[in-house]
C-alpha cells in the first residue's frame, strides 16, 4: 500500500520540483474519512508567470515542436509503459484521493496507459495534404503544426484519466503543457510528472501547477503567452474561461457537464436494460459526465422495470474503496455532498416521489466520509429542475414515454448534449433513435464505453471540440497552408 511520505508534493516546473512562491500549502484530504492524506503547494500568479515562460521557451526555442515525430511517439510509448508499470501505485492514490474502488481506478488505469499508446502511436500519422494548386508551375500543400503553448484545467472525477486525455494528444502533437488539476485531487496529476521525467520529456515541455481554479486556472486562461486553453469541469466555469481566453483570442476546448438520457423500449432485453441502467447512473457515485442519470421508460414496462431497480438498488454495497467487496464509494467532498443532499429537496417540492435513498446512510462504518445513498425518484417530469440539472451524485429519476416521438422529444429537451442511450431490439428504430439524439455519443444496447480511438465531446452546452480520436491530437495542432511559386517573374502591375 502507497504511503504518504511517498507522494509526490511539490510541482512540477521546467524540469524542476519546486515550492509555491506564496509560501502556502493545501491539505489533500481522502472522502472516505476525511483523513488528511498529503499536502500540496498552492501555486499563487507569479508561479503561474514562472511556468507559463518555462512553457514558452520551451516551445520557441526548445526541440520538442521540431523533433521528428516518431520520437516524440517514442517517448510517449515509454510513459505509457511506464504507467502500465506502476499502474498499482497509481490506482491506489487515485483511490484514497477519490474514494472510488481500487478495481475502478485500476480500470482508468489500462484507459490512461492506453491514450498515451494511442497517440503515441498516432503522432507519425497525422500528414498534411498535397493541393492540386490551381495556379500554373506552383505547388501547394497543408502541414500540421502544434498550436503552441496549452493550459490544461482538469476535474476531480477522473483526474489523471481526464488529464490523459488532453496531455497525451498535446506532447504528441509537439506543443509545450502547463496542466493544473482540480485542488481537490492533484496527486496522480503530481506523480506523472515524475513519470514524464524518466520517459525523457524534456524541460518545461510538461508541467505542472497545483493551485486553486479562481487564481491559477483563471490566470492561465487569460494569458496572452498561452496559445490553448481545454478544460474540463462544469459549464460555469467554462463561460469564465471562454471570456477570459477571448482576451487574446486563444483557441478553447471545453469538455463540460452532461444530463445523459437513457431511453428503454418494451422490447429491449429486459434483465440487461435494468442491469445497465444501473451501472450508467450509480458508478462513481454517479460522479460522472456520461452519467446515465436520466432514465426514460416506455408506459408498457415502466412498474415492472421500477420494481426491479427497487429490488437491486438497496442491495448496492457502499464504504471503503479499498474493500473489494464495496460497490460504491463517497462523493467527493463535504460541499459536494450538500449539493447533492439539496436536490432531494428541489426534487420533492417539484413532485418527485422519493422512492429509494434521498439522504446521508445512518451507517457508523460510513460517518465519516462524504456518502449518500442511491436514490430513486419516480414521477419525474422532464421540466423538473432534477431531470435538467446535473445533480452529479446517486440520484437516477424515472420519465415515462409512450412512442418513439416521444422519447426523442423528452431526451432531446435537454441543455446538454453529451451522451444517451438507446434499448431496443427493433434494429431500424435503434438507428432513427440515434440519428434523432442531439447527443456527441449515442450508445445501442450499452452504456459508457468509450475508447481512445472514437472522439469524445459534447453537443450544445456540454462542450467544444473533442478530445481522443484523430480529432483529439487536430485540437492541438494548426493547419498552414504553404504555397510554393516555381517560375517566379515580374508581374508588372504597380508604377510600371
Ligand atoms: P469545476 O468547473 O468546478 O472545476 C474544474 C477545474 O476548473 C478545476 O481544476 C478548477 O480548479 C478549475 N477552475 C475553477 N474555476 C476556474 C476559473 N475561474 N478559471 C479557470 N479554471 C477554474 O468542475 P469540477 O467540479 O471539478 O468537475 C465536475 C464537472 O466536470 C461536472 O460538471 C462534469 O460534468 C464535468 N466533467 C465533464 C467531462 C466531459 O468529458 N465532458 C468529464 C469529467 C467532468
Amino acid at each position: 500500500m502507497v504511503t504518504i511520505d511517498e507522494i509526490e508534493a511539490k510541482m512540477y516546473v521546467d524540469g524542476d520540483w519546486i515550492c509555491a512562491k506564496t509560501g502556502e500549502k493545501r491539505d489533500i484530504i481522502n472522502p472516505f474519512n476525511q483523513k488528511v492524506i498529503g499536502q500540496v503547494e498552492e501555486a499563487g500568479l507569479e508561479d503561474v508567470q514562472i511556468a507559463v515562460e518555462a512553457a514558452r521557451q520551451a516551445f520557441d526555442k526548445g526541440k520538442w515542436p521540431h523533433l521528428p515525430a516518431a520520437e516524440r511517439g517514442r517517448k510517449l510509448f515509454c510513459l505509457a509503459q511506464l504507467l502500465q508499470e506502476e499502474r498499482e501505485r497509481f490506482a491506489q492514490i487515485e483511490t484514497l484521493n477519490t474514494g472510488k474502488t481500487l478495481m475502478e481506478s485500476l480500470a482508468d488505469m489500462e484507459d490512461i496507459a492506453n491514450v498515451f499508446r494511442y497517440f503515441a502511436g498516432l503522432a507519425d500519422k497525422s500528414g498534411g495534404e498535397a493541393i492540386a494548386s490551381p495556379i500554373e508551375h506552383s505547388s501547394s500543400m497543408v502541414v500540421r503544426e502544434p498550436v503552441g503553448v496549452c493550459a490544461q484545467i482538469t476535474p476531480w472525477n477522473y483526474p489523471l484519466l481526464q488529464a490523459a486525455w488532453k496531455i497525451a494528444p498535446a506532447l504528441a502533437a509537439g506543443c509545450t503543457v502547463i496542466l493544473k488539476p482540480s485542488e481537490l485531487t492533484p496527486l496522480t496529476s503530481l506523480e506523472l510528472a515524475k513519470l514524464a521525467e524518466r520517459a525523457g520529456i524534456p524541460r518545461g515541455v510538461f508541467n505542472v501547477l497545483t493551485g486553486p481554479g479562481h487564481s491559477v486556472g483563471a490566470a492561465l486562461s487569460e494569458s496572452d503567452d498561452i496559445d490553448l486553453v481545454s478544460f474540463t469541469g462544469g459549464g460555469a466555469t467554462g463561460r469564465k474561461i471562454m471570456k477570459a481566453a477571448a482576451g487574446n483570442f486563444k483557441k478553447i476546448a471545453l469538455e463540460l457537464g452532461g444530463k445523459n438520457p437513457n431511453i428503454v423500449f418494451a422490447d429491449a432485453d429486459f434483465d440487461t436494460a435494468v442491469d445497465y441502467a444501473l451501472n450508467a447512473v450509480f458508478f462513481h457515485a454517479g460522479q460522472v459526465c456520461s452519467a446515465g442519470a436520466r432514465l426514460l421508460l416506455e408506459n408498457e414496462i415502466h412498474d415492472r422495470f421500477v420494481e426491479e431497480l427497487k429490488r437491486r438498488i438497496p442491495k448496492i454495497r457502499l464504504g471503503d474503496g479499498f474493500d473489494d467487496t464495496v460497490q460504491m464509494g463517497p462523493l467527493i467532498s463535504r460541499e459536494h455532498l450538500d449539493k447533492v443532499e439539496h436536490y432531494v429537496n428541489i426534487a420533492e417540492k417539484e413532485g418527485a416521489s422519493l422512492v429509494l435513498g434521498g439522504k446521508r446512510p445512518e451507517s457508523p462504518e460510513l460517518k465519516d466520509g462524504f456518502f449518500f445513498e442511491p436514490t430513486l425518484f419516480i414521477d419525474c417530469q422532464e421540466t423538473m429542475r432534477v431531470v435538467q440539472e446535473e445533480t452529479f451524485g446517486p440520484i437516477l429519476t424515472v420519465e415515462r414515454f409512450v412512442d418513439e416521438e416521444d422519447a426523442v422529444r423528452k431526451a432531446n429537451n435537454t441543455i446538454y448534449g453529451l451522451a444517451g442511450a438507446v434499448w431496443t431490439t427493433d434494429a431500424d428504430r435503434a438507428q432513427r433513435v440515434s440519428h434523432a439524439l442531439r447527443m456527441g455519443t449515442v450508445w445501442i444496447n450499452d452504456f459508457h464505453p468509450y475508447f481512445a480511438q472514437a472522439p469524445w465531446g459534447g453537443y450544445k452546452q456540454s462542450g467544444i471540440g473533442r478530445e481522443l480520436g484523430h480529432s483529439g491530437l487536430d485540437e492541438y495542432t494548426e493547419l498552414k497552408h504553404v504555397f510554393q511559386n516555381h517560375a517566379p517573374k515580374p508581374m508588372n502591375w504597380f508604377g510600371v
